[in-house]
């Protein structure tokens, strides 16, 4: 069903030069061929009582499928708080994909929009979920018209009957629309602002109810994982660690793009083996292993597995997976200045440290010698005093210049 079946992940690139994955020719798999393909009979099963809620949430819990948006809280387990809060519940859908270099969800959606619904409504019937909210990037235009036309066809056509109410909500283009709570205040209508936690979202989501909330990936293998089991995530793996990770690659590259390729798999082995190596003249520097906020790394790290737990060792983080390879021509310091940059721009000014402290650390950092201490302090400020992850991650690639690139700032 997928355009790249499991049995093929490692050969993901022969397939993209036979022409199989294609990007700029292959066409969204529509609700016509998607139920010509068999597509809604796992949600028709599980509706029709032929899975148990409970194994349902022991194969999630046994896939080890984590959110993929960022945070890597195991799906199974958020599942199960969900559905042991009191009804009505609700689930919002992020879809805001905002993290810089990140573009899997549109990848997926591009391909094959029903697998995600279908993943979806999967998630609604196990959690018991009345209403879903579903919030789409407002830059994803086309995608917008095409989710806009099949949840159409969906609704007139409905799989299966007490279809949960499906809303389509455009976001605005606030990269803080991003962060769980404040895409909620944001479906809500109001100024998309983080909120304080406790209570989580769990508890006290959308409209005061309690939210399922998910990023779109996550949904999108829950249908493969009860139609083929939980081995088809963790058969796969590098390094001691199990999955699949769809790695949004760009920079100094030969093939940028999605690759989904083994949890665990390092830096090298990414480019080397699915990004066809450095582009020409470009010799490996350094990465941004999780986008912007995930900090940067050198490329003596290139062999440590590109993971949620292990980055967390060397002050990053994996979050969406957003990989940004670059090279010898860059400098490490000139893109911490750009990400600090983009925060500052994208803070949503709430609180002080964040509002003021990525403001004040852009002008420190753009002077020629780096006042390391009063930077040091600063972020310590901001990861201990910011209400949300933007203000808490922004220091990370600037702290990461310090640690691994000193010699740029001498
Ligand atoms: Fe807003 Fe930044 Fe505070 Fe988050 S940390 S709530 S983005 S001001």
């Amino acid at each position: 069903m997928h355009p790249v079946e499991f049995a093929d992940v490692q050969k993901v690139d022969e397939l993209v030069e036979k022409g199989v994955t294609e990007p700029e020719t292959l066409a969204p798999i529509l609700f016509e061929q998607y139920l010509a393909n068999g597509g809604y009979t796992i949600y028709q099963q599980c509706i029709a009582g032929q899975h148990d809620v409970n194994n349902v949430l022991d194969m999630m819990d046994d896939s080890g499928l984590r959110g993929l948006g960022g945070a890597g809280f195991p799906v199974g387990r958020k599942w199960r708080i969900v559905r042991d809060q009191p009804a009505p519940r609700l689930m919002a859908v992020n879809i805001d994909e905002g993290e810089p270099g990140t573009f899997k969800d549109k990848y997926y959606l591009d391909r094959d929009p029903h697998c995600f619904l279908e993943g979806m409504l999967i998630a609604a019937w196990a959690v018991g979920i009345d209403e879903i909210y579903i919030y789409l990037r407002d830059e994803y235009a086309a995608i917008r018209v095409m989710l806009e036309q099949e949840l159409a066809k969906l609704r007139a056509h409905p799989p299966v009957q007490n279809l949960p109410t499906i809303y389509l909500r455009r976001g605005a283009g606030a990269y803080i629309c991003g962060e769980e709570s404040a895409m909620i205040e944001s479906i809500e209508g109001k100024r998309g602002m983080p909120r304080l936690r406790p209570p989580f979202v769990a508890q006290v989501g959308l409209f005061g109810r309690p939210t399922l909330e998910h990023n779109m990936e996550s949904l999108y293998w829950v249908r493969d994982i009860l139609e083929k089991g939980p081995q088809c995530f963790t058969d796969h793996g590098r390094h001691g660690r199990k999955g699949l990770r769809s790695f949004s690659v760009s920079g100094r590259v030969n093939k940028p793009g999605v690759h989904l390729a083994p949890a665990g798999i390092t830096m090298r082995e990414l480019i080397d083996e699915y990004c066809g190596g450095m582009l020409e003249g470009h010799e490996f520097y350094g990465y941004f292993p999780g986008g912007a906020s995930g900090g940067i790394l050198p490329a003596s790290l290139g062999d440590i597995p590109l993971d949620f737990d292990t980055l967390n060792e060397y002050g990053c983080f994996i979050g969406s997976a957003a990989v940004i390879v670059f090279s010898d021509k860059d400098r490490a310091r000139d893109l911490a200045v750009n990400a600090m940059h983009f925060f500052e721009d994208e803070s949503c000014g709430q609180c002080t440290p964040c509002r003021v402290g990525t403001a004040k650390a852009v002008t420190l950092m753009k002077q020629a010698k780096w006042d390391e201490p009063l930077l040091e302090e600063l972020s310590q400020v901001m990861v201990d005093a910011s209400i949300c992850g933007l203000g808490q991650a922004a220091p990370n690639p600037l702290r990461c210049v310090v640690k691994y690139f000193p010699e740029e700032l001498k």
